[in-house]
């Protein structure tokens, strides 16, 4: 193992979004918190022993909404990261944040507890659209927050779009991006709504206002071509950045480097090994904290290399992917060129990548050529 991403999970929001499944609890009060953050700090120092030595180079919290947190425990979280394991001087040390849930003293705390990324959960800049989500802010707390964390010095911001709203139209979203563009975040995540099994959204689907699919489809198309226009490359298919504002933390996750997550319900992948926490808060609070662990064969690791590589821009190189995992590496290769005819793939400089029609139909081309064992 030559670097290390380690993710954080902070379980907690101030309400439940109506399309949310993520592991989340709304509401919850301060000595739950509290006890959770004890919790996740023995969690750190654990594997912080384990782990001495590999050099950290992203460190993430993601929730929920880590920024639900009172501040001062955060940065306890973060420096005891930066304590027990030998994170790099020039990490990118992330944070979820939800508008309305920080302010600028707070922001200029978490600048200076070490977070020097900021993404925060825009999703639309509709009120209407907003409420619907069921989110807690409106687009004027939005750019509050925004327009707080430049003043508190962070110069590396992301914001989160969604497209496919109910009720929302390409001509919305697309003053939602422009909006956005306005003021100019070095990054931008942009990702379909999905229906997800168990949520509010899920439960009324058939009565849901939703785009249809081509409605969906010019939001995405025309989202790319605006940020384009707006100085975003897209690297990967649903995020956009400035030169050099690429997040460091994700682009492990389609490498597949390796990552430790901690905290509840965290996935690691260690190599080949692959594990996660339990998705229980009594167990976890316990110290009982795994719920899976599996290791992936080399010939799944080839395909996951292969189905998360081709999210990016650049796409696969398959010569060093052969150098890592054998000659099977290019059966791949000969599947996907074979999309080239109908204008889905394009050979790149290293290799194989999608065109911008391939992106938005990658799922079903991978699902097609892949053979997954488990
Ligand atoms: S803020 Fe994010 S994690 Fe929290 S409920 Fe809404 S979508 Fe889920």
């Amino acid at each position: 193992m030559s670097t290390l991403g380690l993710y954080l999970h902070i379980p907690f929001c101030q309400s439940k979004c109506r399309y949310c499944d993520f592991c989340s609890f709304p509401g919850r009060s301060a000595e739950a918190v509290d006890a959770y953050c004890i919790a996740l700090l023995r969690e750190i120092e654990a594997y912080g022993e384990q782990m001495r030595g590999i050099a950290v180079d992203t460190v993430y919290f993601g929730g929920g909404t880590p920024t639900y947190l009172p501040k001062e425990r955060l940065a306890a979280l973060v420096e005891s990261v930066t304590k027990h394991f030998s994170v790099n001087a020039d990490a990118e040390i992330t944070t979820e944040c939800n508008p309305a849930t920080v302010d600028l003293p707070e922001l200029q705390a978490l600048r200076a507890a070490g977070f020097n990324r900021l993404i925060i959960g825009a999703q639309s800049l509709s009120d209407r659209e907003l409420r619907l989500l069921g989110r807690i802010h409106t687009a004027a707390d939005f750019k509050a927050t925004f327009e707080a964390a430049r003043r508190a010095g962070f110069d590396n911001l992301s914001a989160d779009v969604m497209f496919g709203i109910p009720a929302q139209t390409a001509a919305s979203f697309a003053a939602t991006l422009r909006g956005l563009c306005e003021l100019a975040p070095d990054h931008i995540s942009a990702y379909g709504l999905k229906i997800e099994e168990g949520t509010p959204f899920f439960a009324a689907r058939d009565t849901l206002p939703l785009p249809d699919e081509d409605t969906e489809r010019q939001m995405y198309m025309d989202a790319v071509t605006l940020l384009a226009e707006h100085g975003y490359d897209r690297y990967e298919i649903s995020n956009f950045a400035k030169k050099g504002r690429e997040s460091r933390h994700n682009l492990r996750y389609w490498e597949r480097m390796d990552y430790l997550g901690m905290g509840l319900a965290a996935y690691s992948c260690l190599g080949n090994e692959r594990f996660s926490n339990t998705e229980d808060m009594a167990r976890y609070l316990a110290g009982d904290r795994l719920a899976e662990h599996e290791h992936v064969s080399a010939h799944d690791a080839l395909c996951e290399a292969v189905m998360l590589g081709m999210r990016l821009e650049r796409g696969v190189d398959f010569t060093a992917l052969a150098g890592v995992y054998g000659d099977a590496a290019y059966e791949y290769q000969s599947r996907l060129s074979k999309y080239q005819d109908g204008g889905f793939v394009r050979q790149t400089e290293r290799g194989l990548a999608f065109t911008s029609d391939g992106m938005y139909v990658s799922n079903a081309i991978l699902s097609d050529i892949l053979d997954f064992e488990n």
